[in-house]
């Protein structure tokens, strides 16, 4: 992979420990548990309170630093981890080398509004973020020759604070990009990269940023420049800000910035992934290109963008498929389309449709119709989701039947280092051998994997449980100071934990067992059977709805009748989703269904021996087979969302009272064997086949690989056509 020039971020690192810059700027030593503990060991305290390599090293005394490059086994560990990092870097015989020789030339760009790649990059919001910052890493295991392209945001999106009386207030901080793990891009000279794009008819100067993870590179966009007005600086201020307005000119600066800076850097992919349709402007940005550089005719022009496009769509919910006015499309592209030649009004007709909601005759721009017109695949990301999809957009395709469609599904998974404790590392290394994360996705490892002794996983999974008991302690503490809260919680690891994070929006039903009070105080303080359940997720800002169940769990919390058995963790991200699925008994999760079009935070926890109780939404009906945990309701929907609601209700109550606390309790010896077999089920048959190694693989050689070829074909084609006399 072809290395941007970078400005560099650490200048007084002494000579002989200067490789702690290298590792700390690439992510890679995020999912190498040695690497981490490397940085640990330099400042303990630190360390706890921000995990941030680039930061640590940048607030560390000279005399740390030059006490470091004197420590001779410090130095030894320090070598130990940049040969290591060497070796990944140069491992020839990659996945991808095995199984698409000759391709490497073959350029992925893939882009999102957001990256999850690590808490100390905070330009992530939920699910959507998390995925592709998995993507990029596996890509990078795989040696998949891949690119992200995203935005930098000053302030991310925002953190969560929670109010003495359980209720969610937003606060906005400035993040320091220098305390990130990213470096300005130079240009020629050797200044700092500004490349200008013409967003809404102005020349907005943007600035170009990378990440390093592992072997690939993930370029940001900023139009946050020094000396720039302060209209064009705010435009990247916000992830999923409120303005329609802004919402459209990020992306101009990800779908334009995205063509821009690939041509700027020599970089010509031959693949464009739009991971959801915040970036499908870069379909515009090529057409322009085509059209008034190329001097391609409109519809030519059009084929070739679609042929080396796909697109991967995120939701059936309408809310997640975003749709701009057209009256704000056309004052905000107009002055774009006019220069180059390109009749807007033609352009907006291929995702047209009528504004929902609006009033008659008002129109908007769906950005997932326009996606799916202008690329040549398309996915969703669990078969049951492809399938909702294909009947949602039906009326896109000259088609007769749903099922022609040309929607294929890829279901998503979760980079498996980025998610498993280290001690759970260790243990698979013990157990099944040290090459066992290469062999993940092969189906013998299943059977490998239950061979894992009970007892052993049992074990590692009360230290993670206790380490999760410990940092929810801390975190809570640290708020019932600042809010003068009184009340502490229970939390107690002999006691039956159950986690719940994701997003506060209506759907997922945060709310699902509180609805019969009596009976979840019967639930979770149980003389004997005690059951503890750990609650975390933002609401969106405007979402007065989902702001309502953080306050309503939030309540629950400090209910006296429930003694502590529930707590509201505050400000969920990447951090706090670690240690919940690391140390988790159970992860709950109960959606309207079919909304929930995969889910990920499910696959994460039965790497580290928890399991699932879910609706069968999603990924899980793939996943559950009876003895791998538990599903809530069955697959026959009812007609009414109240009743639904109701009867799902009924069977969580039921499950957890009948099947999930007995089992749990019932031991022998000391272990709860019955309970153990569950979480041996569950590590073995979900964590190869829910991987992020599964999923990337199959975009490279189902998508990535066949729509490189597509795309040449589809060139030379036209090429042919143009060449021919008549
Ligand atoms: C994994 C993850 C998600 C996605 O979880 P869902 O199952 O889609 O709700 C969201 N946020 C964070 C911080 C995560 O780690």
């Amino acid at each position: 992979m072809k290395r941007p020039r970078l400005e560099p971020i650490f200048d007084d690192l002494p000579d002989r420990i200067s490789g702690l810059g290298r590792l700390a700027t690439n992510l890679w030593w995020s999912w190498s548990p040695s690497v981490s503990a490397l940085f640990e060991t330099i400042d303990p305290e630190a360390w706890a309170r921000h995990g941030n390599p680039v930061r640590l090293l940048l607030e560390l005394d000279r005399s740390r630093l030059d006490e470091l490059g004197t420590h001779g086994p410090f130095l030894l560990r320090l070598d130990r981890a940049e040969e290591a990092l060497d070796a990944y870097l140069r491992e020839s015989g990659t996945w991808f080398d095995r199984t698409h020789p000759g391709r490497s030339g073959d350029l992925i760009a893939y882009l999102s509004a957001e990256f999850g790649l690590h808490e100390s990059l905070p330009i992530y919001c939920g699910g959507l973020g998390v995925l592709a910052g998995d993507h990029m890493k596996s890509a990078s295991d795989l040696g998949v020759p891949l690119i992200g392209v995203g935005l930098l945001y000053r302030h991310g999106y925002f953190d969560q604070r929670i109010d003495g009386k359980g209720r969610q207030t937003e606060i906005f901080p400035d993040h320091d990009p220098g305390f990130m793990p990213i470096r300005r891009v130079r240009d020629e000279e050797g200044g700092a990269l500004v490349i200008t794009l013409p967003v809404s008819g102005r020349k907005v100067e943007t600035a170009i940023w990378a990440v390093e993870v592992g072997r690939n590179w993930v370029y940001l966009l900023s139009s946050d420049v020094e000396g720039a007005p302060k209209e064009d600086r705010d435009i990247c201020s916000q992830l999923y800000g409120t303005e329609r307005a802004n919402r459209l000119e990020q992306e101009q600066i990800l779908g334009l910035g995205a063509i821009h800076l690939t041509h700027r850097l020599g970089l010509r992919p031959a693949v464009w992934h739009m991971n959801e349709g915040h970036s499908v402007l870069q379909a515009l940005a090529r057409l322009r290109r085509r059209v008034s550089i190329e001097d391609h005719d409109y519809e030519a022009a059009k084929r070739i963008i679609a042929s080396r496009s796909i697109f991967t769509t995120h939701t059936p919910v309408a809310a997640g498929n975003e749709a701009f006015d057209v009256e704000l499309v056309e004052e905000q592209l107009g002055a774009y389309c006019e220069s180059s030649g390109i009749d807007l009004e033609r352009f907006i007709d291929l995702g047209r449709q009528p504004k929902q909601g609006g009033e008659n005759g008002t129109e908007e721009l769906s950005l997932t119709v326009l996606a799916l017109r202008l690329s040549s695949a398309a996915n969703g990301v669990s078969r049951m989701h492809a399938q909702v999809s294909r009947d949602m957009w039906r009326h896109v395709f000259p088609v007769e039947s749903g099922d022609d469609v040309p929607i294929g599904s890829v279901t998503n998974g979760v980079h498996t280092q980025t998610w498993m404790a280290p001690e759970m590392m260790a243990l698979l290394d013990e157990h099944l051998g040290a090459d066992w994360i290469a062999r993940l996705t092969e189906p013998e490892w299943w059977n490998a994997a239950r061979e894992i002794p009970g007892e052993a996983l049992w074990a590692v999974h009360q230290i993670l449980k206790r380490r999760l008991l410990r940092f929810v302690a801390e975190r809570e503490n640290a708020r019932r100071a600042r809010e003068s809260v009184s009340f502490a919680p229970a939390l107690d690891p002999s006691v039956l934990t159950i986690g719940f994070a994701r997003r506060f929006a209506p759907y997922k039903r945060a709310n699902l067992l509180a609805g019969d009070p009596d009976r979840l105080r019967r639930i979770l303080c149980h003389p004997e059977r005690p059951v503890q359940l750990l609650f975390a997720g933002k609401a969106y800002p405007t979402d007065t709805e989902g702001k309502a169940l953080v306050a309503e769990i939030g309540r629950l919390a400090s209910d006296p009748d429930l003694a502590g058995r529930i707590v509201l963790i505050e400000d969920y991200d990447m951090n706090v989703g670690r240690h919940l699925v690391q140390g988790v008994d159970v992860w709950l999760n109960n959606p309207r269904r079919p909304q929930e079009a995969s889910g990920t935070s499910g696959q994460k926890v039965p790497l580290n021996g928890g399991i699932n109780l879910s609706i069968l939404d999603g990924w899980w009906p793939e996943a559950y087979d009876g003895d791998n945990g538990w599903a809530i309701s069955d697959d026959r929907p009812l007609a009414d969302a109240g009743r639904q609601d109701e009867a799902d209700a009924q069977s969580l109550y039921r499950l957890l009272e009948e099947e999930v606390v007995p089992l749990y309790y019932t031991k022998e010896n000391g272990l709860p064997l019955g309970w153990i077999q569950r979480m041996v089920a569950s590590l073995a048959t979900v964590t190869g086949r829910f991987s992020a190694a599964r999923m990337v693989a199959e975009y490279t050689s189902r998508y990535y690989m066949p729509t490189a070829t597509r795309g040449e074909a589809e060139i030379k084609a036209h090429r042919a056509i143009g060449a021919s006399p008549s």
